[in-house]
């Protein structure tokens, strides 16, 4: 038989990402319905889903496999070391779609002027660009509307782009005006002017324990009094190990400045430097190593540095550059939780599409209960990550436009780590429920899908911007260093949010609420044990923190149940309202009953509340009972990791 003959696959066809995500357009109703740039928003989203689908996918669509990946080309051939960085042309299309977009731009106020060029012209707007100015704290959460829209579609180019708002953020907060005024080039809408910008933070000592980095920073011209101030001159020397922005134009790079290690991440401050000459094109005293070969994010050009007498100047106060970046994190992790969440939401079309046409037996695979169920369990799953990403947004951009209040920054601090964390663990596992949806279709490379591409890019967002565990121990630091306090922030958030419930729009979900409440109380009861072994004398040097992972979990569950009954609450309210239905998004009894059986159903099963319950109260019980040194558990679980390997270890040294 020849292949043309045969059964033939009918193709998969791509879905408007905005149309096709009417549960995130009753999510926005939910959230903007008071903004009076609603219908705008509606429509410019529904365009840039439209372009997503067109040329957005036609770049992605030209990185197709190796010959696309970046190359560098080290030495020219007259032996002069160049370290020229070729990256493909969907790459390069990618990255000047984004500045057009306005993916930074939309978070932040149009700025005036253009650094390179006259201080005094507006800036360009970008398509569809409303801004900080005129959206206030909903900026984010419309920004990151436009992520979602353009993620599926960009090839990991987001990464850099994570970066870029992020250190238009720290500028924000902490350059000085002559450093601002490089906001207006990273929010550029012309992407011939707009730069983007790396982060450098990880060292061969560690990337989760930055406080040994080893580039050194020495000033220009000496200060007297040492006191050096923001803007003044230094150079790098040191090994970047990590950095995945090398394309970018500018960079902002940890280095130490006091020689003392002892003194850990205290003696680290925080520079921002220009990658090449913008005169010669020249790289700034920057030497690449190497590219890394990586399991995913292929056509991301990471890379390792050598800093030699690397020209850089210092942003915000000496010894403080630990704290001062940490706001790109805030930004940073966000984005890579929005990669879980756009990633599953847009395999999860696919897949339906494929049931949909997918003949077995008989009958559509469709029609097979045993296949719906499996599909069903992941549309709850991103549902939850989806309300949850869309809150945390809401927090972020509060922060931004100055609207939050204490208790709007304390579930800011939890919450982004926590969401992070979660996101990348279910999200990257999620990838190999859809990978099998699709049969042997869903391992191939060149089957459009790209589901094969996710699994290994999904892998990364486990590790960069803080691994699961250092996630984790990041929620711990804010809850000890606010001597619990944040824990009961966030549970008395809870609580106040639950009892609305109870009284609510909510009737048939009272069982739901009460569930909910129960592990609320219980996150409280375990929390007050937990914070006495902080304070207990035998037990606060304790390295026992196995607690951290099933509390970043509950965070997750408890407020993903909240969010999505707060959700079918809202449809059932404006149902009762009768008010005219709005225009923008249809809703139905039938919607109302669908919402709230997916908030029953990631309550009662789907988030596993009861065993992360049982987990968190076990493990810390557990620290509680005696630490890492008097448990016997711990030295069990360390002796049957460890053993043999340290065994062979000594056998080889006798
Ligand atoms: C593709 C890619 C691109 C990247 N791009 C950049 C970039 O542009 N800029 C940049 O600065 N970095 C970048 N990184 C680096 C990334 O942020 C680090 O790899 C990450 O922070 C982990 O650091 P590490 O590799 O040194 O691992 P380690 O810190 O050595 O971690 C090893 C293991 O130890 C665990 N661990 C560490 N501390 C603890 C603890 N206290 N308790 C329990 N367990 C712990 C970790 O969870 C992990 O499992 C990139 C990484 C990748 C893979």
């Amino acid at each position: 038989m020849r292949a043309e003959q045969g059964h033939q696959f009918p193709p998969i066809p791509l879905h408007n990402p905005f149309r096709s995500n009417a549960p995130l357009q009753r999510l926005l109703l939910r959230l903007l319905g008071e903004s009076p740039h609603l219908e705008t928003i509606f429509n410019n989203l529904d365009l840039l889903a439209d372009r997503c689908i067109g040329e957005h996918a036609l770049s992605a669509n030209k990185l197709k496999g190796v010959e696309d990946e970046p190359r560098l080309i080290q030495y020219d051939a007259w032996g002069r070391r160049i370290d020229e960085l070729r990256t493909g042309e969907g790459w390069r299309e990618l990255k000047a779609a984004t500045a057009k977009e306005g993916i930074v731009a939309e978070s932040y106020p149009l700025q005036k002027g253009d650094h390179s060029t006259s201080p005094s012209s507006q800036q360009q707007r970008p398509k569809g660009y409303l801004g900080r100015d005129q959206l206030g704290a909903d900026a984010r959460i419309y920004a990151f509307v436009k992520i979602f829209m353009f993620g599926p579609f960009s090839k990991l180019v987001l990464c850099p782009i994570s970066m870029t708002d992020g250190a238009a953020r720290v500028l924000e907060l902490a350059g000085t005006p002559d450093q601002k005024r490089i906001i207006s080039l990273l929010t550029h809408a012309d992407p011939t002017k707009a730069w983007t910008a790396g982060q450098w933070m990880t060292e061969r000592p560690g990337g989760s324990d930055i406080s040994r980095t080893e580039t050194t920073a020495r000033p220009v011209a000496q200060r007297s009094d040492g006191n050096y101030r923001s803007g003044d001159s230094f150079l790098l020397d040191g090994f970047k190990w990590f950095s995945s922005a090398t394309d970018g134009d500018i960079a902002l790079a940890l280095a130490r400045t006091d020689a003392d290690f002892s003194k850990g991440s205290r003696g680290l401050s925080l520079f921002l430097l220009k990658v090449r000459d913008p005169q010669t094109g020249k790289l700034n005293g920057i030497r690449v190593h190497r590219l890394k070969q990586k399991l995913g994010t292929k056509y991301l050009p990471t890379a390792e540095l050598e800093l030699d007498s690397c020209q850089a100047e210092l942003v915000g106060t000496l010894g403080q550059g630990v704290k001062i970046i940490s706001s790109v994190l805030n930004v940073t992790r966000l984005y890579s939780a929005a990669g879980g969440v756009f990633t599953l939401t847009h395999g999860l079309r696919q897949s339906a599409s494929f049931s949909l046409t997918r003949q077995v037996g008989q009958k559509q695979l469709s029609e097979y209960p045993l296949h719906t169920q499996s599909l069903f369990r992941l549309t709850v799953l991103q549902r939850a990550l989806q309300q949850l990403f869309f809150f945390n947004s809401g927090l972020l951009g509060k922060s931004e436009a100055q609207t939050a209040n204490k208790r709007d920054l304390t579930l800011l601090r939890l919450y982004t780590p926590a969401l992070k964390a979660y996101t990348a663990i279910r999200a990257s596992e999620s990838t190999l429920s859809l990978l099998d949806s699709f049969g042997g279709q869903g391992y191939m490379e060149d089957s459009g899908l790209g589901i094969a591409e996710s699994l290994r890019d999904l892998a990364v967002e486990r590790v960069w911007e803080g691994t699961i565990e250092v996630l984790g121990m990041d929620v711990v630091r804010v809850v000890m260093q606010s001597k619990g306090e944040a824990l009961f922030v966030l549970v008395s958030d809870l609580r106040e949010r639950l009892s609305h419930l109870m009284q609510g729009d909510n009737e048939g979900e009272s069982d739901v609420v009460t569930l909910l409440q129960g592990g609320v109380d219980e996150l409280e009861r375990s929390s007050k044990i937990l914070l006495k072994t902080f304070t207990d004398r035998n037990l606060a040097g304790s390295l026992d923190y196995r607690f951290a992972a099933p509390l970043l979990e509950l965070m997750m569950i408890l407020n993903g149940g909240a969010l999505l009954l707060e959700q079918a609450g809202w449809t059932r309210k404006q149902l009762k309202s009768q008010q005219k239905a709005s225009p923008l998004v249809p809703l139905t009894e039938d919607i109302a009953l669908e919402e709230a059986h997916i908030a029953r159903t990631w309550v009662m099963e789907e988030g596993e509340l009861a065993q992360t319950l049982t987990k968190f109260k076990t493990t810390v019980e557990e620290r509680a009972r005696g630490g890492a040194v008097k448990d016997t558990s711990l030295d069990l679980q360390h002796r049957i990791v460890f053993t043999e390997v340290l065994d062979q270890a000594r056998q080889a040294k006798l």
